[in-house]
């Protein structure tokens, strides 16, 4: 039998073990069909290892899984006990935050620095929804006096929950934070490019002692086991975050079998205003974070700048000096801002948008090309001159690559901002509180940021207006889009004919 765990290496953690099987029922196990595929160091473009793969076969097994300890187990669990298991989940993921973020350092190529955020966060949206779980309530609605009326919440039951490779973990805590405080079980599918670190988590999932089959989790391929879970008739509900392409398909199977539930979080293309009367220095520092974070690779990044004209000139001079100060290189290494993009293909897709951006005449302020010789490096580029007809200021580009234009009022400001079919994010930079309100309030997009950028908690929903997606994520908002609500009504009096 094939082997379920390799020893691996990182800079930071030395030799561990990491597991490769499929988690199902609290256990490493292969797949049905005994696959298995190649994981990709995006540094050094060789291979790490290899994970078992789910088949649709193993989908069947690990939604037979959910269901069982979905009906069992997890049913007789109370909610004080359930914030337990997610409370210890949360000191767990803690204690192993070393391993955790050099894991994702090394699978999906971000520095380390910035994995280590992402792990407190995870552990921080764990613990914020394990405060939720002995908090869920009904009510009681007074009809009529020969009746008694309430309202309950329920678990919808067993959740599929696919996500992306940018934000591994912190995309896998969004999702199972509000799911399991409300006492559904899960089949989580990983993002092919970066399984490893879910992985690493699942045996802490095991060690915070939850019951077997509540939380599964498997490596696999979206149009296989992904297309798989969405169509799956024993699923309830599905989540996805990812592509917008993907997001409808996934939308059209739940259609298409049991009218499963949905909810999507899907692409941007976020504005970023800074109009002449910003700290322009600090607008600038925002500007950057807001586009280069996570190597581009953010649903929410602000890829479109609109710089009101009588400033634009100073502005993109110190942009340009700003985005050239990124360091780019080894993730490992302390000081390192941007990694290389997650794989060839989403490489080969950037480097694309960039020759188009070239083709239809943008300027290349800096940037615009590859970054070393080795790893899928991007060189953090600026485009100016853009064109609100040119590809990269309509398209999701997901790297490192900006498009810079002017804009002379803030109507016109606001009519740019809202030209996208997409509204996950927007932001502004003024010192005028009323023309900050005035802007947020006509921004169509689910998040404005008015003088900063990225700044996401996990207090507050997050999600998108138009094609950007359908629900929230996070918050007290994402508790509802995993709960049925029942209507019960006793009839206290004799019968009515
Ligand atoms: P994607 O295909 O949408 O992948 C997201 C997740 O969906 C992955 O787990 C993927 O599996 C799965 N998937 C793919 N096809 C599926 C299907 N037919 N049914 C069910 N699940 C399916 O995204 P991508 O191809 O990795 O990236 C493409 C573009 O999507 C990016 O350039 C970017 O514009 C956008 N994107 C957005 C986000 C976001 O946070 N909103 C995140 C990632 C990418 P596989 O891993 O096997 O493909
Ligand atoms: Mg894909």
């Amino acid at each position: 039998m094939a082997s379920v765990f390799t020893e691996l290496k990182t800079p930071v953690t030395g030799a561990y073990q990491q597991p490769t099987g499929l988690f199902i029922n609290n256990e490493f196990v292969e797949g049905v069909d005994k696959k298995t595929f190649e994981v990709i160091n995006p540094t050094t473009e060789e291979v790490i290892c290899s994970v078992h793969e789910a088949t649709e076969k193993d989908v069947d097994v690990a939604v037979a899984a959910a269901r069982k300890a979905f009906e069992g187990p997890w049913k007789q669990v109370t909610p004080g006990q359930r914030a337990g298991y997610m409370f210890k989940l949360a000191e767990l993921v803690e204690k192993n935050l070393e391993v955790l973020a050099a894991v994702e350092s090394l699978d999906n190529g971000k520095s380390i620095t910035l994995a280590k955020g992402d792990v407190g966060a995870v552990a921080a949206c764990i613990r914020y929804y394990a405060g939720w779980a002995d908090k869920i309530e009904g009510s009681t609605v007074d009809i009529a006096p020969d009746m008694f009326h309430y309202i309950k919440k329920e678990p919808i039951g067993v959740c599929g929950q696919i996500i992306p490779w940018n934000f591994p973990l912190l995309m896998l805590a969004w999702k199972i934070g509000p799911a399991l405080a409300t006492g559904n079980t899960i089949v989580m599918k990983t993002a092919e490019q970066t399984p490893l670190s879910a992985l690493v988590l699942a045996q802490l999932v095991k060690e915070a002692g939850f019951p077997p089959g509540v939380l599964n989790i498997i490596s696999g391929f979206g149009k296989t086991a992904g297309a798989a879970l969405s169509a799956h008739m024993d699923v309830d509900k599905i989540a996805f975050t990812g592509s917008t392409v993907v997001g409808r398909a996934i939308m059209k199977a739940a259609a298409a079998s049991n009218l499963k539930k949905v909810t999507l979080e899907l692409g941007g293309k976020s504005p970023n205003i800074v109009f002449n009367d910003a700290d322009i220095e600090q607008a600038i520092s925002w500007v950057n974070f807001g586009i280069y974070y996570n190597h581009g690779q953010c649903c929410c990044a602000g890829t479109r700048i609109y710089v009101q004209e009588d400033i634009y000139d100073k502005f993109v001079e110190a942009f340009k000096k700003r985005a050239t100060a990124n360091k780019v290189g080894d993730p490992f290494h302390h000081e390192t801002f941007q990694g290389p993009q997650v794989s060839q293909l989403q490489y080969d897709r950037i480097m694309g948008y960039i020759q188009s951006g070239k083709e239809d005449g943008a300027t290349v302020e800096v940037g615009g090309e590859r970054h070393g010789d080795k790893g899928y490096f991007i060189q953090p580029t600026i485009f100016s001159n853009v064109t609100s007809d040119m590809k990269i200021m309509k398209e999701e580009i997901f790297g490192p690559v900006c498009a810079i234009a002017k804009f002379s009022t803030e109507e016109e400001a606001i009519k740019l901002g809202n030209e996208t079919m997409y509204g996950l994010a927007a932001a502004l930079h003024t010192n005028d509180v009323n023309r900050a309100i005035r802007v947020s309030n006509a921004l169509r997009a689910g998040t404005v940021w008015v003088n900063c950028y990225n700044m996401l908690h996990h207090q507050l929903p997050f999600g998108g207006y138009k094609a950007s997606g359908i629900g929230r994520e996070l918050g007290r908002e994402a508790l509802n889009n995993y709960l049925e609500t029942k209507s019960v009504a006793i009839r206290l009096g004799g019968a009515l004919f």
